[in-house]
């Protein structure tokens, strides 16, 4: 049936139902280990090199709790202003799939570690509170690649290889509740609660955050109920969506094809999805499973989790200022226009500018830099704007050197040419290329004389008083001094000499 639905555009599936979302997001924590052993957890190693018996579930292996990502659990959960669990334990969700060798999945089931929580988000100028259900711990699985079928699918392969090397890195699953009320905005809302969330996990520090290495994925949830009727339909769940403009594209999606069942007559079938990249939509996946045909049970090798009200009151005071709080605050404080804040934001460039800031530089000075001069460089050679080989220290260093006049900014992308060839600080660069301006009299007197002897048809008018001719004067001698002349005073000195 899916395959003949008929999708239904968007505002008449607003005119005829109420959209109903529900979002989960696995955040995979930054550990130096996995959940339940003392494997490394880094990115990229050879296959099946960071396993041990625990997280290939041989049998007699025993599992120990990772108090660091309990600690990053608990942060989460405050951050998301969840009550914290005074005990709490973890479960066996049973299910077979050649990734998990053990069989079930250490995971949380009715005693989550967080629960109780809200996000607020803003779209286009109105806040929705997202209520969140709950955050619970459990571990990651391995990675399959099927290899000789068509876009990497098991159907049609020819043999299928497993890299345990991801069995067992923490991951936190945030829950919320049915996300109701939000019409026409629900693409919009399931996106902004994303990126919400992905700036609140940057901010605590506890993962990479990288939705397109996986680090952050989202399964959206999607349902539909004739407008007004207060229920809540069959849903659909999206699997694995990894970008931000995915998670409202899927929405979109999903609300137009449920439409078109329901406006058919039909059912929507209760199932997983997956989206496609190329073109925005979903195909069917497997059909949902229930919680009870997971037989979770308690897991009996770990003992419970009881993080003492001290601990939690401790990691609370880590917590980091909300951000959108602080956009709100450093916009107000840099003076910086919704359009330049946006640009900021985009460019990656909040925390670089917030840095070079406190480190001496005016806002507006931080901003260009990085904005337009490093974050050029940073294009041309495909790195990400803090990778490009500048700090903000030395940027503010740089700032500093054009506001005492002793480079200008023209000077200013040489010295950045040294920074990234790694030849010293600001200082020692201008010192070593000779970067500084002359406004040297002597020196410039000189310079001056020659611009003046070699265009006398421009010096005549000046004579006349058409004063403006003097930018012809001015750049003759910048050019003579490779810029580096001071052109206020080169001013001064072609007026005067020819008054
Ligand atoms: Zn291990």
């Amino acid at each position: 049936m899916a395959a003949t639905t008929e999708l239904v555009d968007f505002d008449e599936v607003i005119a005829k139902f109420d959209p109903a979302m529900g979002l989960e997001i696995h955040v995979e924590l930054n550990t130096n280990t996995k959940m339940f052993c003392g494997c490394p957890t880094a990115f990229g190693a050879e296959p099946n090199t960071q396993v041990c018996p625990t997280c290939l579930g041989l049998p007699g292996a025993m599992p120990v709790v990772n108090r660091k990502a309990v600690e990053s659990a608990i942060r989460i959960g405050l951050a998301l202003n969840c009550e914290i669990a005074e005990w709490c334990r973890f479960a066996r969700k049973n299910y077979f799939y050649p990734d998990m060798p053990k069989n079930f999945q250490t995971s949380q089931y009715d005693e989550p570690i967080a629960f109780d929580g809200y996000l607020d988000v803003d779209v286009e100028g109105e806040t929705f509170r997202v209520e969140i259900e709950r955050a619970h711990m459990e571990e990651d699985t391995g990675k399959s690649t099927h290899v000789g079928g068509s876009d990497g699918r098991i159907h049609g392969a020819d043999y299928s290889l497993v890299d345990y090397n991801r069995a067992g890195i923490p991951l936190i699953e945030i829950v919320t509740r049915p996300i109701l009320g939000t019409g026409d905005k629900a693409p919009l809302v399931a996106k902004a609660y994303v990126s919400a969330i992905r700036d609140l996990i940057v901010a605590l520090g506890v993962s990479d955050a990288r939705m397109d290495q996986g680090s952050i994925r989202a399964d959206v949830n999607l349902s539909l109920a004739p407008k007004g009727s207060g229920g809540l339909g069959t849903r659909s769940e999206t699997k694995n969506v990894n970008s931000l403009r995915s998670v409202e594209r899927a929405v979109r999606y999903e609300m137009g094809r449920h439409a078109g069942i329901l406006l058919a007559g039909g059912s929507v079938l209760q199932e997983t999805r997956h989206f496609h990249e190329n073109d925005g939509t979903t195909s069917s996946g497997r059909e949902k499973s229930d919680a009870e045909d997971y037989r979770y049970f308690p897991e009996p090798d770990l003992v419970p989790v009881a993080p003492s009200r001290e601990w939690v009151t401790e990691l609370r005071a880590t917590l980091p200022e909300n951000p959108a709080a602080k956009r709100v605050r450093l916009q107000k404080e840099w003076g910086f226009s919704d359009l330049e804040m946006r640009d900021t934001i985009g460019a990656g460039a909040l925390e670089l500018i917030e840095e070079t800031v406190a480190a001496g530089a005016a806002p507006q000075a931080a901003r260009k830099w990085w904005l337009s001069e490093l974050t050029r460089r940073a294009n041309d050679t495909g790195v990400e704007l803090a990778e490009v080989g500048v700090t903000p220290v030395q940027v503010a260093g740089v700032q500093a050197l054009v506001d005492t006049g002793r480079i200008n900014d023209k000077l200013a992308r040489q010295v950045f040419d040294g920074l990234i060839a790694g030849e010293g600080t600001p200082e020692e660069i201008v010192a070593a290329r000779g970067l500084e301006i002359v406004s040297d009299d002597g020196a410039l007197s000189a310079a001056v004389d020659k611009a003046i002897e070699a265009n006398p048809d421009v010096a005549d008018k000046i004579r006349d008083g058409k004063v403006a001719a003097a930018g012809a004067l001015i750049g003759a001698v910048m050019k003579e001094m490779r810029g580096q002349a001071d052109a206020g005073r080169v001013r001064e000195l072609i007026l005067e000499k020819l008054a």
